[in-house]
């Protein structure tokens, strides 16, 4: 007997047909003899159709109240699919995040979980009830709703299962696993079997969408097995594990592009201790993400600062960059909207020289230009022009050999 948390996305709830679905799924689980926790997102488009209304009445910020709002649609699932495993004759019963409880700190709108006092969640299932949470709330110290952030139903699984000291967490969706890169851009992409949570948090942040970021880092904290499936069919999908696990590392798993990039450089910013940290200190305090960061060489005393912020963050970013090259003295700032990360992802990095080499030979072959580069232990990304995005993708998924099925792909 096992304790299984399954969450399912928006998609998977998108219709009272579908609901049914998941609440079969989740109905012979729990007959096979195995505790069940279902996590549900709102049902598909209906955090956005909130948001509009809100956008209606609003363009400031009241978080506190869209949060109060946007949770609602989880509400809605929630109630749908006990409702659903009821009439399939299970006992069922639905939680929102404070009845779990969950506890998050204040930042509405991407609040982060502090605690979960899963007590009267262990109880129903100690109960045999099916558990049924709202994925996307929790509550704040206050009692207020909170969110977690778009996609955060995928965190509230994670944590739950973490909690219920789960087997496994399934992460239910409309593709049947994680790819090597995405099948839209490169048709041979191949299903991975097995990546770890450190390959995976880098390819989720590098800008594959099929899980939240925040919630491969909370699995791969406290150790909790996810496997993305279909939510279609029974099909084996991608586990993501911890790399102990005795696997062979791949040099490269994965490719993993995203065009919300943009690239900001300040001209000519006076050469001494301090100037990137007021430059850069503004953007941070706005809750701008600044990524790839390159300072050259100074000469006659000045020096150009690039880096690259998200796209839809380029204006504030620039108004703010503008501000503070002023005061420093600099020679002002461009910006350029028209760029793209193309990062190639793998543990089996560590140990293999070459791969940077390998990645910029074949690049150039293709006639992609390289304008910015930044490597971690296991991942290499350069910023190239946006129009050459998916050519760098087919380019880098061929050249590391990815359209083998796995284990082939090792080299
Ligand atoms: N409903 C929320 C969203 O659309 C949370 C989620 O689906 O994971 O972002
Ligand atoms: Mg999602």
């Amino acid at each position: 007997m096992a304790t299984i948390v399954q969450k399912f996305g928006g998609t998977s709830v998108g219709t009272i047909e579908r609901i049914k679905r998941v609440a079969e799924r989740a109905v012979k689980t729990h007959r096979a003899g195995h505790k069940v926790v279902v996590v549900v997102s709102a049902m598909s488009g209906e955090t956005n159709r909130l948001l509009g209304l809100a956008g209606q009445l609003t363009d400031a910020p009241h978080h506190r109240e869209i949060d109060v709002l946007v949770s609602s649609g989880e509400q809605v699932s929630i109630g749908l699919v006990a409702l659903a495993c009821c009439q399939m004759g299970a006992e069922a019963r639905s939680y929102l995040g404070h009845q779990v409880r969950i506890t998050t700190d204040d930042a509405h709108g991407m609040a982060r979980i502090r605690d979960i006092d899963a007590d009267s969640v262990v109880k129903a299932l100690d109960r045999g009830e099916i558990v049924v949470v709202a994925g996307f709330q929790g509550v704040n110290a206050d009692g207020g709703i909170t969110t977690l952030g778009r996609g955060g139903s995928d965190l509230s699984a994670v944590a739950m299962a973490a909690a219920v000291k789960a087997d496994v967490c399934e992460i239910y969706t409309d593709v049947d696993g994680i790819y090597t890169t995405d099948p839209r851009v490169v048709k041979e992409a191949q299903k991975i079997e097995r990546i770890t949570f450190q390959e995976m948090l880098e390819l989720a942040s590098l800008g594959a969408k099929v899980l939240q970021t925040r919630s491969v880092e909370f699995a791969m904290k406290y150790k909790v097995p996810i496997h993305v499936r279909s939510s279609f069919d029974d099909s084996e999908g991608s586990w993501v594990v911890p790399e102990e696990e005795g696997m062979e590392g791949a040099v490269v798993t994965g490719v993993a592009f995203d065009r919300n990039t943009a690239k900001l450089t300040v001209l000519d910013v006076p050469d001494k201790p301090g100037t990137v940290a007021a430059l850069l200190g503004p953007l941070g305090e706005a809750g701008i993400n600044v990524d790839v960061i390159i300072q050259n060489t100074a000469s006659d005393g000045r020096t150009d600062v690039t880096f690259t912020v998200s796209q839809t963050e380029m204006e504030r970013a620039v108004a703010l960059a503008d501000g503070v090259a002023k005061q420093l003295g600099a020679n002002g700032v461009t910006a350029d909207a028209h760029v793209a990360k193309v990062s190639v992802v793998g543990a089996g990095m560590r140990s293999e020289a070459g791969v940077a080499v390998k990645m910029f030979t074949h690049l150039g072959t293709a006639g992609v230009n390289i304008q910015l580069i930044s490597t971690s232990e296991i991942k290499i990304s350069c910023i190239v022009d946006e129009n050459f995005t998916e050519l760098a993708v087919r380019v880098l998924h061929d050249a590391f050999r990815l359209h083998e099925p796995t284990g082939a792909a090792a080299e």
